[in-house]
């Protein structure tokens, strides 16, 4: 006898909400149903172990799908816990029974937010509503003289229930695809949903399709059944796949065993002293799709106080690329979730790849609420001493192997350290500087080295091709400076000196007076300091006069070296404004700002070298006004192409200059 009733809700716009919004993508259905499947297994097994199941011995828990392209049919089955009609009421109908309508009086309000919720709410279920116009449910529970039941819902809030047909135990779901479903009758959109979500679920899936036929091979197909000597009473309604399977039932021995789509004890479940490199790296190779092997892993497995397991993998940079781009999947006892959810993850963890399975999440929450919750706070803070500690054991125990990833790890690492103060604490004595000379150095190490010309000053190199210059002359007189050229490293020059008083970190450029200056032997006389004083003026005025420019500075000094006749710096404080600038300077509050703000730039002639020895003496004949200028502004413009790039007209300008020089002293040469 039939039973027909409404579902006990009190909205009847139940399930168009469910449809629209409690889930933005569609595919979730394959999730909940399939892990509805998985629970049932896993319910009936734990009711066996409590001896309160009868299963025999050899029988295999499996899930199989099972699309059919022709009857535009999808189907679950499950051989697990099964249910009786009673629960199907229970569970099923009194949906009330998992807080729904709690939830939908909480949901409508939020309904305008989308992507809010990231995991279920007990309503998984009906997420079938979202792609079928009708479910069915067929189940037989695993109780003693259970009797099959039947469940029939057209969407509304109507259902039916009646006896059912299963004849062993378990249950299978029918979904009758609509039109909002109808890309899952694809063979691909079901196999990447299935991929998705069900890829490391515990209970082996198996997914037959039943291919659409046309009207030849039906008949081809009748022809083909009855040569395989199944009675035209079983070939009725039989595909050709289910012909196949009759006379794979004949061969049994002949077939390959099938493979389940999915993994059931993925590596994260294992115990890490039963895990190899091998098989961390092929799992990462299959998970990401990453050719590339990962650098090194971090295994996290916690029991108490909260359940954590996952694989974090640190992956090589991607050549040409300054920002890393990582995954990271998040999981519920192997069902997943979702990626990159930052607000679950530690931000900066997100430039890594992983999977975390965190089954005590509670993720029937909004985002936000997740963002305050107090578990998540503890997992973060787990997670980030996990990986502080991995890198500060590899720091100790295996320098070397440290040394030759920094180079693909050291974006992350600062970019953490900048954004979890915690993290920072952690691995700031690990942190390495890769200086001119091609070794690593952490900062104390090149502080120590360097004491002797400069105290508790960091210099570094933010490109190496445009600062070659520099380079070669610090090089020259022995020194050395960090190489921070990455987008990353910008911001962190700043944080390293918050985070250090008294450390002063200065762009190789930005001055000179510790490290290239002559040091004087005898005290400077007063008579001298006048005639430095003097010249300095006196070319100062010169080159303003000649390059147009009344904020340049111009001093002569004695450098160490003589092959340089002139050298551009900028002050570390007016360049990093002249940063700022660029960095955000469309607004024109900003611009306003700066308006005023002229960059400090000094012109250094090196008085060591031979060309500014003539130029200075050239410059006090007044006959000799013509080329002294020429000469300043090749000097002028040789030291600015060792500071930037030549914009294309002062190029133009600097060539047909040189050329002008070269004939000059060509002529020269020829009249000798
Ligand atoms: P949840 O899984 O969060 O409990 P669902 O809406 O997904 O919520 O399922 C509701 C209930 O229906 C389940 O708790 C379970 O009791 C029952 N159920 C659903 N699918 C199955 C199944 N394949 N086998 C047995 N029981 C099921
Ligand atoms: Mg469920």
């Amino acid at each position: 006898m039939n039973e027909k009733g409404n579902l006990s809700i009190n909205s009847e716009n139940f399930l168009p909400i469910i449809k629209k919004w409690l889930y933005t993508d569609k595919d979730i259905f394959v999730r909940e149903l399939v892990s509805n499947a998985c629970d049932a297994v896993t319910k009936l097994e734990k009711l066996s172990h409590l001896g309160e199941a009868e299963i025999s011995e050899n029988e295999k828990f499996e899930i199989h799908v099972v699309l059919d392209q022709d009857q535009h049919t999808l189907q679950i089955m499950d051989n697990g816990i099964g249910m009786t009609a009673d629960e199907i009421k229970k569970y099923i109908n009194q949906i009330a029974f998992s807080g729904a309508t709690d939830f939908l009086a909480k949901f409508q309000e939020k309904a305008e937010q989308e992507n809010e919720i990231i995991g279920h709410f007990g309503l998984g279920f009906y997420s079938a509503f979202m792609v079928a116009d009708k479910v069915e449910i067929d189940t037989l529970s695993y109780q003693k003289d259970a009797q099959a039941a039947k469940w029939i819902c057209e969407g509304g809030i109507d259902y039916e229930m009646a006896s059912g047909s299963r004849d062993s135990r378990g249950t299978t779901i029918t979904l009758f695809l609509g039109a909002d479903g109808k890309e899952f009758l694809e063979e691909s959109t079901l196999y990447s949903a299935l991929r998705k979500y069900c890829s490391f679920m515990p209970v082996p899936i198996f997914v037959d399709v039943i291919k659409e036929l046309s009207e030849e091979e039906k008949a081809a197909e009748k022809k083909e059944a009855n040569t395989l000597h199944i009675s035209p009473e079983d070939a009725a309604g039989l595909t050709k796949e289910g012909a196949l399977e009759k006379l794979g039932e004949k061969n049994i021995e002949d077939a390959e065993e099938p493979k389940p789509l999915n993994d059931t004890t993925p590596l994260w479940q294992k115990q890490p002293k039963d895990c190899t490199d091998e098989d961390y790296k092929a799992f990462y190779h299959k998970v990401f799709l990453d050719m590339n092997d990962p650098l090194f892993w971090i295994h996290l497995n916690m029991d108490y106080p909260f359940r954590l397991k996952g694989i974090l993998y640190f992956p090589k940079l991607v050549e040409h690329m300054d920002v890393m781009e990582g995954e990271i999947k998040l999981y519920s006892n192997q069902v997943y979730i979702a990626d990159n959810i930052k607000e679950v993850v530690p931000e900066f963890l997100l430039l890594l790849k992983g999977v975390l399975d965190c089954p005590d999440m509670p993720l029937n929450v909004s985002r936000s609420a997740l963002q305050n919750d107090g578990y998540v706070e503890k997992m973060n803070s787990y997670i980030t001493k996990k990986v502080a500690d991995k890198l500060t054991q590899l720091f100790k125990n295996d320098r070397s192997a440290y040394e030759g990833f920094w180079d693909d790890i050291g974006i992350f690492i600062k970019y953490g350290c900048m954004r979890e103060e915690k993290f920072y604490d952690k691995v700031k004595d690990s942190l390495l500087y890769k200086t001119t000379d091609g070794v690593y150095e952490t900062l104390s190490e090149y502080l120590e080295k360097n004491k002797e010309n400069h105290e508790n000053k960091l210099f570094f190199v933010s490109d190496e091709n445009l600062q070659a210059q520099y380079i070669r002359l610090f090089k020259e007189q022995g020194l050395e400076a960090a190489i921070l050229s990455t987008t990353v490293d910008k911001p962190f020059v700043s944080f390293l000196e918050y985070k250090n008083p008294g450390l002063k970190v200065q762009r190789i450029d930005a001055d000179i007076t510790d490290t290239l200056h002559q040091k004087e032997d005898t005290e400077i006389s007063e008579a001298q300091k006048q005639a430095d004083e003097y010249t300095n003026n006196r070319m100062e005025t010169l080159f303003r006069g000649f390059l147009n420019n009344d904020s340049i500075k111009v001093n002569v000094e004695s450098l160490k070296t003589e092959n340089v006749s002139a050298m551009i710096l900028l002050s570390e404080d007016s360049r990093r404004m002249m940063e700022m600038m660029e960095a955000y300077g469309s607004g024109a509050d900003l611009k306003a700002m700066f308006a005023n703000i002229k960059p400090e730039e000094t012109l250094v002639l090196n008085r060591s070298n031979g060309l500014v020895k003539y130029l200075l003496a050239m410059s006090e004949k007044e006959d000799q006004k013509e080329d002294t200028e020429i000469l300043c502004h090749q000097v002028y413009d040789l030291a600015l192409m060792s500071h930037r790039p030549l914009s294309s007209e002062e190029m133009t300008r600097f060539i047909d200059r040189s050329n002008t020089i070269l004939e000059k002293l060509a002529s020269l040469e020829i009249h000798k």
